[in-house]
């Protein structure tokens, strides 16, 4: 397999996949070492993971640098990510023991009954990642996977191969046993293969496209499967801002990483008393961001990762355009070697538009004006997805008010684009099933058992 740099379409690595015969040895190593593993106890297993936060710090410059040529990441958002992956790390580290201690919670002495919970691992659990920031949504799975006693079998994108590969050599040089974490190595057809193994949970980030094909596969298996899918989140700044201030917030929510985050901002309702000071605002602000090689400190939007996304921002655009839009900024693909398409801003955008209606995944943004809070949260429900939404008013009551009626997993009041360790990471409708982070993301790989103990 050629693992490609999108900022130049050069070959820089070759690897070899898995085929079914692989996946199902590396499967079987897996599951003859989950046992021992689960025996350990935590405090070695948190040891472990406490050293593998010391090989990223210490090997930071060269996982930024791989990471950036491999997806196109301009290197100070690889050394951001990296950065914030110790945090939540640090939350992993701090959070765990506490949260899957063994409770005692009943005991009555006149009925001689005590009733316990204990926190099991799932077992062997297959973790199918994504490769727009693959150290947070690969670590938000395996490491709480690990820390409960579970093996895991890592496959990361394709298109962050030799991340994933550098996270599971770090692994190893940390005590995690070799057969324990193993990565498995190749496209969607190793992650099909790799889904036919008896595993005992599938946990999978990436689009709602894929991650339907593996809800229909898992489904009559009775094993957990959790879908972190993508998004089309909004944002509404209403009359009750510091314009410049918002349109500057918002539009670093829309633009970085390129605009490939899941929680990107993807569409954005104005209130139609600011909305043209705010689209003046906003363009200026994307106007300032420098497009360029990812591993300039300099650049703020770098590569599109995947080609065939560059036909799927066209075709938005020329969509939009053909039924009414304005083409503010941008709107093309960037002559150039590589996968590059400019910065864009539309505006008179509708819902009859796809800009506005399908993930875009990309440095590309629709801006409508509203008329107000209600037509800005009706709007805002007006999806398929529910992964994230905001609102920018200074007014904390309204801002709550307009929140609590959008139908979505996380909702932020004054920022954007923001993921926290100590929060719940988890959509409704086709943004997904199940959750990350949190406490809750720490007993999501475990299995509550139910002790009913009666002394004779
Ligand atoms: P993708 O669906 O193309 O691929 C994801 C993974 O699935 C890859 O490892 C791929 O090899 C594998 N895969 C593909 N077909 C498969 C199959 N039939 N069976 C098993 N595995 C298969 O997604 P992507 O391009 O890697 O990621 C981008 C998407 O991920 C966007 O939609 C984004 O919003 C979403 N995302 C969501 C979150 C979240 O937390 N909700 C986080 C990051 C990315």
């Amino acid at each position: 397999m050629r693992i490609q740099n999108p900022a130049t379409g050069g070959v820089i690595a070759t690897v070899s996949a898995d085929n079914a015969k692989a996946v199902r040895a590396k499967y079987d190593r897996a599951r003859a070492a989950q046992p021992r593993w689960a025996a350990r106890p935590m405090v070695k297993r948190l040891a472990a993971i406490r050293e593998f936060r010391a090989q990223v710090v210490a090997r930071q410059d060269v996982l930024a640098r791989t990471l950036s040529e491999e997806v196109g990441k301009p290197l100070r958002q690889s050394r951001n990510e990296l950065n914030a992956l110790t945090g939540r790390l640090d939350f992993f580290l701090a959070e765990s023991a506490h949260t899957l201690r063994d409770e005692r919670v009943f005991a009555s002495a006149e009925q001689k009954l005590t009733e316990r919970i204990t926190h099991e691992p799932l077992g062997v659990i297959a973790n199918i990642s994504a490769w727009n920031y693959p150290y947070f949504v690969g670590s938000n799975v395996f490491v709480p996977a690990l820390v409960a006693g579970n093996a895991v079998l890592y496959k990361p994108s394709e298109f962050a191969t030799l991340t994933g590969l550098h996270i599971a050599e770090m692994m190893q040089a940390s005590g995690v046993p070799e057969d324990v974490f193993i990565p498995v190595i190749g496209d969607g057809a190793t992650g099909a293969a790799l889904l036919r193994m008896p595993v005992d949970g599938v946990f999978f980030t990436g689009s709602y496209g894929t991650g339907a094909k593996i809800a229909a596969s898992t489904g009559r298996r009775m094993i957990k499967a959790q879908l972190e899918l993508g998004g089309k989140d909004p944002i509404y700044v209403t009359d009750n801002v510091d314009v410049k201030s918002a349109a500057a917030a918002v539009a670093d929510g829309a633009f970085y990483n390129t605009g490939q985050s899941c929680c990107s901002v993807e569409r954005i309702y104005v209130h139609e008393a600011v909305h043209d000071a705010f689209v003046d605002a906003f363009v200026a602000e994307v106007k300032g961001f420098k497009v360029g090689d990812p591993l300039d400190e300099s650049t703020y939007i770098g590569a599109i990762t995947r080609k065939p996304q560059l036909t799927v921002l066209k075709r938005q655009v020329g969509d939009a355009v053909k039924k009414g839009a304005k083409l503010r900024l941008g709107g093309d693909v960037l002559r150039r070697k590589g996968n590059w398409f400019a910065p864009t801003v539309l505006t008179d955008v509708d819902h009859s538009m796809a800009v506005m209606r399908d993930e875009s995944f990309g440095p590309i943004i629709g801006i409508q004006a509203v008329a107000d809070d209600d037509a800005a949260v009706d709007l805002m429900n007006d999806s398929e997805y529910g992964l994230t939404a905001g609102v920018y008013v200074r007014d904390e009551k309204r801002g709550r008010r307009i929140l609590s009626r959008v139908n979505a997993g996380t909702v932020y009041w004054n920022c954007c684009d923001r993921v926290s360790p100590r929060l719940p990471w988890s959509g409704v409708k086709h943004s997904g099933i199940g959750l990350t982070l949190s406490t809750y993301g720490i007993q999501t790989f475990t299995r509550p058992k139910a002790w009913h103990l009666r002394s004779s």
